[in-house]
């Protein structure tokens, strides 16, 4: 898993008025790069990307789980 330089080509501007995970740019740690993918892998080195800015474990997969009120809510990650 290294850098190929694929990654510049999707390079992302940094947006202005909101942050880079919620403006839809996801960060390699690999390339150390915020890119413009929709992928979960980042496209050039192959590596995880990340979505979301401290995520405790993230899940691609269906979510189901309860909330404070014990509403049960069904998630779909983004892909
Ligand atoms: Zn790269
Ligand atoms: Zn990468």
């Amino acid at each position: 898993m290294t850098c190929k330089g694929i990654c510049i080509r999707h390079r992302a501007q940094k947006p202005s008025a909101s942050g880079r995970y919620t403006s839809g740019q996801k960060r390699c740690q690999i390339c150390e790069i915020f890119i413009k993918w929709d992928g979960l892998w980042c496209p050039c080195c192959g590596y995880r990307l990340r979505t979301k800015p401290r995520n405790k474990k993230y899940k691609a997969r269906l979510r189901t789980g309860q909330n404070q009120q014990g509403i049960i809510y069904t998630r779909y990650s983004k892909l």
